[in-house]
């Protein structure tokens, strides 16, 4: 049974979680604050955290920290619409993605299940190829198919769509895919070259670039392929 610890203070929010959860078949712990949690995530296996950052007892960015070394679960955050910043460093520091509040029931059984499939794909990462809806693309030949109908892209546009398909559902940072593409020497102000990389690869793989339906903008943090 998949396990998942609930490290919320706000005792409505678990409650909700923990009955929507418990019949998706998922076995919930629960803590209620930081150091519960943090001896409950390295005591047990668990497969997903669901952390709060807003905790009584300590920050919740502290308890990625302490624990996203010792552990391979899978941790998802929730925080307050404004925090843009805390989920930046929340994902440049171990979280695997993030709930804004309010979040609907749709919204979290959707991230736990993005957040498994990462866990147990992790070992069979060497794919040659993957075709998610309409896209194809082939890591080996560096090929790239809509529909059917080849397109051309730039080494960093096939690079940032590789990168964004294989991690189909998750957020990648902006911090994540400048380190990626152009090394940790990349600048703050590369952001915008980002951006304009992103715009070109949109008009290439999108029906419409104004109204993406795949490579979706995450505003203040980075982007994210939707796979459904
Ligand atoms: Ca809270």
């Amino acid at each position: 049974m998949t396990k998942v610890l609930l490290i919320e203070d706000d005792h409505t929010l678990r409650s909700f979680m923990r009955v929507l959860l418990t019949a998706q078949n998922y076995e919930v712990i629960e803590a209620t604050d930081a150091k519960q949690g943090i001896t409950l995530a390295l005591s047990l296996p668990i497969d997903v955290i669901i952390l709060d950052l807003g905790l009584p007892d300590m920050d919740g960015l502290s308890v990625i920290e302490q624990i996203r070394e010792h552990i391979q679960s899978g941790i998802i955050v929730v925080s307050a619409r404004d925090k843009e910043n805390d989920k930046i460093f929340a994902l440049d520091h171990g979280a695997d993605d993030y709930l804004t509040k309010p979040f609907n029931a749709q919204e979290l059984l959707a991230r736990i299940r993005v957040s498994l499939r990462h866990r147990s794909t992790t070992i069979t990462e060497s794919v040659e190829s993957l075709k998610i809806r309409d896209i194809h693309i082939d890591f080996d030949k560096h090929l790239v198919f809509v529909l059917n109908n080849e397109v051309h892209l730039s080494p960093i546009e096939f690079e940032i769509l590789s990168l964004l398909m294989k991690n189909h559902g998750k957020v990648l940072t902006h911090h994540f895919l400048l380190n990626k593409i152009w090394g940790s020497q990349a600048l703050e102000n590369d952001v915008q070259t980002l951006r304009v990389t992103m715009a070109n690869l949109r008009r290439k793989i999108e029906s419409t670039p104004a109204i993406p339906e795949y490579i979706l903008t995450e505003i203040g943090v980075g982007y994210r392929f939707v796979d459904s």
